[in-house]
């Protein structure tokens, strides 16, 4: 089975527990790959039942990339992130 590259219109074949192809991980920053790893579980590629901070952090890293491409200063990016998760935990709290 084939897997390619998370970011948007990257279509770069990677190892399916690779989220990213080489030249789009790097452009994730540190801590935010650090995240990744952190949630990541062995086999979730197989099963597919990652957990829903994986998702998280891996959206994250998403808009990140895509910003970046963009020409956002990473700065401001993690500001908009930041909201963003503000309000997405939000609704999670709600929901409770
Ligand atoms: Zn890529």
């Amino acid at each position: 089975m084939s897997h390619t590259c998370h970011a948007d219109n990257c279509k770069k074949e990677v190892p399916p527990k690779m989220f990213m192809c080489l030249a789009h991980w790097k452009m994730v920053p540190k801590d935010m790959q650090r995240n990744i790893w952190h949630h990541y579980r062995p086999g979730q590629e197989r099963d597919k039942r990652p957990t829903i901070n994986y998702l998280k952090a891996t959206k994250m890293a998403r808009c990140m990339v895509a910003f970046k491409e963009k020409g956002y200063p990473e700065a401001m990016i993690r500001d908009q992130l930041k909201l963003m998760k503000d309000y997405i935990d939000g609704l999670f709290v709600k929901k409770r």
